[in-house]
């Protein structure tokens, strides 16, 4: 891969990295000129808004705690009116990736720039892809104005999300990675990015499982979250990702739960096609048996399903789910066709071991 061309346009936003590091909002938001902040949050995270209003003082607009899943186009108009009846010049956005969604979509659409506040690891705050949801069909698109101006990581901010959204943001993160060390943009940095940030989720997640407040793993999991965020922004997907957004937009299976149990079967399915990159992700995983088994161990020590079953898809639906991934399938190493599909899609919904 070392030799192989590329194309590589870095755009990334400034990193404001550790524990207690919300304390500098006012700062970041003078450092951008900003004079009246609209602060963005979901409605479970309102008093963690609120918080952040404080701390911004008199450069605080006020607050909209109507972010939600997807970002629906109406969430949007909402927060776009408040914004322009308080004169806002920015947001801040502090929560997950709904949150930052929605920062996205007031930078895109009225022109505001952004600071996230990352409290899950879900990544986006490091992608220029943005998200609308109008009537059930969601939009995507890719916009250098949505990507934040300041990125502040405070790893105190997510000493109590929950398990199941602490491994299930991670295993999607670490989907990403995966991907992106074999998809056809890859490039040695971005590649190294991702081995790096797959390594840290790897170490940090099972310590994690035991000691969910512990502030310094919590950072620890955040750079796994920026690394593999990096990736993200920077790489396209293949067969895995096609997988997952099939089975979610048909069958309605959720999403991060979705990621933790296809990927290792996907990574089996490339294996053939890119021994190297899954000796970089196994090598990473700190696995002796293959980047696949890796995971799958990974998984059920965070508690996470490892069978699609287990999510509630039917067997019948396997043959479906298949043709259409198969119809326009994404770029990937290892060409895709129905009946290889299938193949992978049993294993993954019996919750056999991978095929490789
Ligand atoms: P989320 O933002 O939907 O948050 C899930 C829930 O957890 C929310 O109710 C939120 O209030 C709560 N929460 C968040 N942080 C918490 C904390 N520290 N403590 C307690 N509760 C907390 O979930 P997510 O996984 O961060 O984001 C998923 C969304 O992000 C999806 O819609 C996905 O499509 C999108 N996404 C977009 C990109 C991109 O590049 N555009 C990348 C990754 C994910």
């Amino acid at each position: 891969m070392s030799t192989a061309a590329f194309t590589l346009d870095l755009a990334l936003p400034r990193v404001v990295f550790g524990a207690g590091g919300l304390a500098r909002i006012a700062e970041e938001a003078e450092r951008l000129g900003l004079r009246r902040v609209l602060v963005l949050s979901t409605p479970g995270q309102a008093a963690l808004g609120a918080r952040v209003a404080d701390l911004l003082g008199s450069r605080a607009a006020g607050v909209f705690a109507g972010a939600a899943m997807h970002v629906p186009v109406e969430t949007v108009a909402a927060a776009t009116a408040r914004a322009a009846r308080l004169g806002a010049d920015g947001t801040v956005a502090i929560g997950g990736g709904s949150t930052t969604g929605l920062g996205k979509a007031l930078a895109l659409q009225a022109g505001l720039p952004m600071v996230a506040v990352p409290t899950t690891y879900a990544g986006s705050e490091m992608t220029t892809m943005w998200g609308l949801t109008e009537a059930g069909a969601k939009r995507t698109g890719r916009d250098a104005s949505v990507l934040p101006k300041t990125v502040v990581y405070d790893a105190e901010l997510s000493l109590d999300l929950p398990a199941g959204t602490t491994a299930a943001s991670a295993l999607n993160a670490i989907a990403h990675a995966a991907e992106g060390l074999y998809a056809p943009d890859a490039n040695p940095l971005v590649a190294a990015i991702a081995e790096e940030g797959v390594r840290v989720f790897a170490r940090t997640l099972p310590a994690l499982a035991d000691a969910p407040r512990d502030v310094a793993l919590r950072g620890d999991a955040l750079q796994g979250a920026w690394l593999c965020g990096i990736v993200m922004g920077h790489s396209t997907v293949g067969v895995h990702h096609k997988l997952c957004h099939v089975l979610g937009g048909t069958l309605g299976l959720p999403h991060a739960e979705t990621h933790a149990v296809v990927l290792p079967h996907a990574l089996a399915f490339n294996a053939p096609a890119v021994p190297e990159a899954l000796r970089r992700i196994a090598s990473a995983l700190g696995a002796g048996d293959g980047a696949p088994r890796a995971l799958v161990a990974l998984a059920g020590r965070l508690g996470l399903p490892t069978s699609l079953r287990a999510l509630g898809m039917e067997e019948a639906d396997i043959g479906r789910v298949a043709e259409f991934a198969s119809k326009a399938p994404y770029p990937n190493p290892r060409p895709v066709d129905r009946d290889g599909l299938v193949a992978l899609l049993r294993r993954a919904w019996s919750g056999e071991p991978p095929a490789a």
